[in-house]
């Protein structure tokens, strides 16, 4: 296990257009391994390459954290060349990233996607994903392209300034269901 260094916003290679892995080699595999304990050790539920400073198409992930069904909560997806092949409808997420440490923002999200991609074995599979997983999916993608979340956010803030707008808007949601 080697855990790699993070980087953060302001590093060009976030900026960049990654490229094809044109070879499942040893190096991929242990790339993916790290990024694996890396992620988990920030206790990210993704991490794409550029973000450990490697400009390779491939992401990791772990989309199904908060699901109900237990037997799919630590399911890992390593996604080697993603492409999205479909995507209905939009969702309002709430966003952070280990590359930008202590900001949240809020972004507009397919509310479902299909995505196909290449595992370690070399099968290429399609999955598809709804609700938070398919934002999980479509911030990890996006990283590839070069895209941070807080480029196409509606809202961008600190962590503590955006809990704390989350909260006065429950609070005036709350108030307004009591008033009725
Ligand atoms: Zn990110």
């Amino acid at each position: 296990m080697a855990l790699r260094t993070i980087t953060e916003r302001g590093a060009e290679i976030l900026t960049k257009q990654c490229k094809t892995v044109k070879e499942i080699t040893p190096r991929i595999r242990e790339l993916c391994d790290d990024m694996i304990d890396t992620m988990k050790a920030a206790d990210g539920v993704g991490l794409a390459a550029p973000q450990v400073g490697v400009m390779k198409r491939l992401f990791v992930a772990m989309p199904h954290v908060d699901s109900d069904d237990e037997s799919i909560q630590d399911k890992i997806y390593v996604m080697i060349n993603p492409e999205i092949t479909y995507a209905e409808g939009t969702q309002e997420s709430s966003e952070g990233c280990l590359s930008v440490p202590g900001y949240m923002g809020l972004v507009d999200r397919p509310q479902k996607i299909r995505i196909k991609a290449t595992d370690l074995e070399g099968n290429e599979n399609e999955f598809e994903f709804e609700g938070f997983p398919a934002t999980v999916m479509c911030h990890e993608y996006d990283h590839l392209d070069g895209i941070l979340y807080c480029d196409i956010a509606k809202d961008f803030m600190t962590s503590e300034e955006y809990l704390n707008r989350l909260k006065e808007i429950e609070e005036e949601y709350a108030d307004e269901e009591t008033a009725k």
